[in-house]
């Protein structure tokens, strides 16, 4: 079984340098990890290089001596591609090697894994929450489902990358918690965005809308971290052009995954779905690079999803 190289420190092989997965690699390494990383860009395996990662040439090369292999991918196809075949994850990683997908999937994909996987192959899905600065700043909440003991072994690692970590259950539960939330996330940005259009029509700052709303029963987690209007928040991707966050089409894919569960479970979520079809009606406007709460500046958006005027 592995176990920790000294001092609670582990050789991690990392997959996914991207928005998410470049400052939670750069976190492991500020806290005394060995990180090895991969990224199809070379600049983003340089960005880890050069903050004292390792860089890797290959999936395979990356995961070849880990004792903790992290992927943070954009979807479930990436994930598999990653996980399976001659120079996949699967066939390379060590037979003790923890595997922790943290990327955001449909929760039947680490319950595939495991199929794919030997038996007896060590799985978690742990999908964050927190977005770029929580990443950045090391304090996302994961989401992890898989062997409770399992969980409780990583614990001091994800630590590094995050301040809250919840066990929701079996292999696949993490999944579940995450687009439960990001459904959630989805409607408040769709609404707090109408919101303030609907203020600044009828005259109103927008920094002021916004404070009163946050000290008001419409708060939510967009007006205190993430104001989709540019200028009300410094520090939010509204105010730096839409760059650099959380992109529209992954906004998109979660509330996908979420219509997906519910319809398998029988579930109606009226408002998630018109959240998806709104989402869904922002990238085809050609939006689905920018950030999600560029749905702010698409206001025609709304009445075509909801084909009113
Ligand atoms: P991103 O597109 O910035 O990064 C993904 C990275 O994966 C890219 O750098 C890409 O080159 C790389 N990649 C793709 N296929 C690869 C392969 N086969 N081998 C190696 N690298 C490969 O996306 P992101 O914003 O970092 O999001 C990653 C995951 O985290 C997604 O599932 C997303 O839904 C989830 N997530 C994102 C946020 C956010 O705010 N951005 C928040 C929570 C969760």
């Amino acid at each position: 079984m592995a176990t920790e190289t000294q001092q609670g420190t582990w050789r991690v092989g990392f997959i996914g340098l991207g928005n998410m997965g470049g400052p939670m690699a750069a976190n492991l390494v500020k806290a005394g990890h060995d990180v090895r990383g991969f990224d199809l860009s070379g600049a983003a395996v340089d960005r880890l290089a050069a903050v004292g990662g390792r860089a890797a040439t290959s999936i395979a090369d990356a995961v070849r001596d880990a004792q903790v292999v992290i992927t943070m991918l954009p979807a479930g196809e990436h994930v598999l591609a990653a996980y399976d075949g001659p120079e996949g994850v699967l066939a390379n990683a060590a037979a003790d090697a923890v595997l922790i997908d943290s990327s955001t999937v449909p929760p039947e994909i680490p319950r595939q894994l495991a199929k794919l996987a030997r038996p007896g192959t060590l799985l978690l899905d742990a999908p964050v929450s927190g977005g770029t600065a929580g990443a950045a700043a090391g304090t996302l909440t994961f989401m992890v489902g898989g062997d409770a003991a399992l969980v409780e072994r990583m614990r001091p690692l994800l630590a590094n990358m995050g301040r809250a970590i919840h066990h929701g259950g079996p292999l696949g539960a993490g999944q579940t918690l995450k687009l439960c939330n990001n459904m959630l996330l989805g409607i408040l940005m769709a609404g707090t965005s109408e919101a303030l259009r609907l203020g600044i029509a009828n005259g109103l700052d927008p920094k002021v809308l916004s404070a009163v709303m946050q000290q008001s029963s419409g708060r939510n987690w967009t007006l205190e971290v993430y104001n989709p209007c540019p200028g009300v928040m410094e520090n939010a991707a509204s105010s730096r052009g839409y760059t650099g966050g959380f992109a529209t089409d992954l906004m998109a894919k979660d509330l996908r995954l979420a219509h997906g569960a519910a319809k398998a479970s029988d579930v109606a979520t009226p408002l998630g779905d018109l959240a998806r079809r709104i989402f869904e009606v922002h990238r085809a406007n050609g939006h689905g690079a920018l950030d999600f709460s560029s749905i702010f500046q698409d206001p025609v958006t709304l009445a075509q999803a909801l084909d009113v005027k």
